[in-house]
């Protein structure tokens, strides 16, 4: 009876790592997919989070009974809490709901689904460009999507004027995704200024805000700094919601650990949205999974394992900043034509190199270097050994 299927094409970002285990070269670089490597090109577990998984196996009382609906509940306040501050006033007043679910791309579509069911706008906009899941994630929700113009191939940088026009014009009320920081793919964020321009823009033509927070602390190192235009946000009592994921900012990729917080106005209307939540999630996989958000608890509740949460997420950033530099700078010795300061403008986990899809197949081709034919490599993929491979191979595609 599927004998009339067709073979379908494998996922744009998750093909290239199956491309790249194909190739049997010794000098193949995979820079397609967004996870932290080390130094040594390894992926990494967090010291931190080897700890709590001790703690969690030493203690003989836990028990693996299903989770509520809405998952862990002492992981769902402190998610709240991490991401919208400890002295923030939805937290204060009551007017926050969060629930657990499987990690941003799960928070992603039980938010969407929310929406498409409670929410009178029925429209999402998105950024052109944006992570390739978005347009799925949201249209299998309910929800039509459309664009708003947020990148300038020009300058390689934000296209302000062109985010204003389209979020100005965009019908009263609509959903509107905001990247809370390190734009995926073009690793190009608003200013604080901006944000500010965007946040009065937004309320005055009521569009709701949902956020997707998949990097706190990843784009700069700090936590709060990655927070604050959520917090903007939430600081002047509109509503939003926000998904979290915890795969990249804690190395818990394979958990699918995330939240979904929506902000209301009031207790009451958080207390009943909470419950039809419950109506959207307990069809979709009944209860979330009860490992990873407990690893996050036990992190989040303990002074000093937070504190040491903090170093290793720096060190993780630190590396990728790092990385920036040194790509540029092996740029810049080989007097590679072109402008590539904006590697070192951008944020967060990825580059949006400028190179187009012919330019990235001869580097793969010629190179073994892999990224997504966007021209978007993982800078977290990258080290020290491996920078010169990645200058020459920029170097011999732009002067070609
Ligand atoms: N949003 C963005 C912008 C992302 O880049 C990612 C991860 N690539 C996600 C959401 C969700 O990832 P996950 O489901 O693994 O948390």
């Amino acid at each position: 009876v599927f004998a009339h299927l067709v073979q379908a094409p494998e996922d744009p970002i998750l093909g290239v790592t199956v491309a790249y285990n194909k190739d049997p070269s010794p000098v193949k670089l995979n820079l397609g997919v967004g996870a932290y490597r080390t130094e040594e090109g390894k992926p990494l577990v967090l010291n931190v989070v080897r700890k709590a998984e001790q703690q969690l196996i030493n203690d003989r009382t836990r028990i693996k009974e299903y989770l509520p609906i809405v998952g862990l509940v002492e992981f769902n306040k402190l998610s709240a809490k991490l991401i919208l501050g400890a002295d923030s006033p939805a937290i204060r007043e009551n007017r926050i709901t969060t629930v657990e679910c499987l990690s941003g791309t799960g928070s992603l579509r039980v938010g969407g689904e929310f929406l498409a069911k409670h929410y009178h706008q029925k429209t999402i906009y998105i950024t052109q460009p944006t992570w390739g899941n978005h347009p799925k994630i949201f249209t299998l929700a309910g929800l039509t999507v459309k664009t708003y113009r947020y990148y300038d191939p020009a300058t390689r940088g934000l296209n302000f004027q062109g985010l204003l026009e389209d979020l100005g014009t965009a019908p009263a009320g609509s959903i509107v995704l905001l990247h809370a920081c390190a734009h995926n793919p073009t690793g190009v964020d608003p200013t604080i200024q901006q944000w500010e321009q965007i946040r009065q823009l937004m309320r005055s033509k009521g569009l709701m805000p949902f956020f997707d927070s998949a990097y706190q602390g990843f784009a700069s190192g700090s936590l709060d700094t990655d927070a604050k235009p959520i917090r903007m946000f939430v600081a002047d009592g509109g509503e939003c919601l926000v998904a979290q994921s915890y795969a990249k900012n804690m190395g818990l990729y394979g958990e699918r650990v995330g939240a979904l917080s929506i902000v209301c106005k009031s207790a009451d209307v958080a207390g009943r949205v909470e419950s039809q939540l419950k109506l959207v999630i307990r069809p979709m996989y009944s209860s979330p999974p009860i490992h990873g958000a407990s690893i996050v608890a036990v992190i989040l509740r303990d002074k000093n394992l937070f504190n040491e949460w903090t170093l290793e997420l720096k060190a993780m950033a630190d590396r990728i900043i790092s990385m920036r530099k040194q790509l540029f700078e092996a740029l810049r010795t080989r007097g590679t034509p072109g402008d590539w300061s904006h590697i070192i403008k951008q944020i967060g986990m990825f580059t949006f190199t400028g190179l187009n899809p012919a330019q990235v197949s001869f580097m793969t081709k010629e190179y073994h270097i892999y990224m997504t034919s966007d021209g978007r490599i993982s800078m977290a993929g990258l080290s020290s050994k491996t920078v010169p491979h990645l200058a020459d191979a920029i170097h011999a595609v732009v002067t070609k």
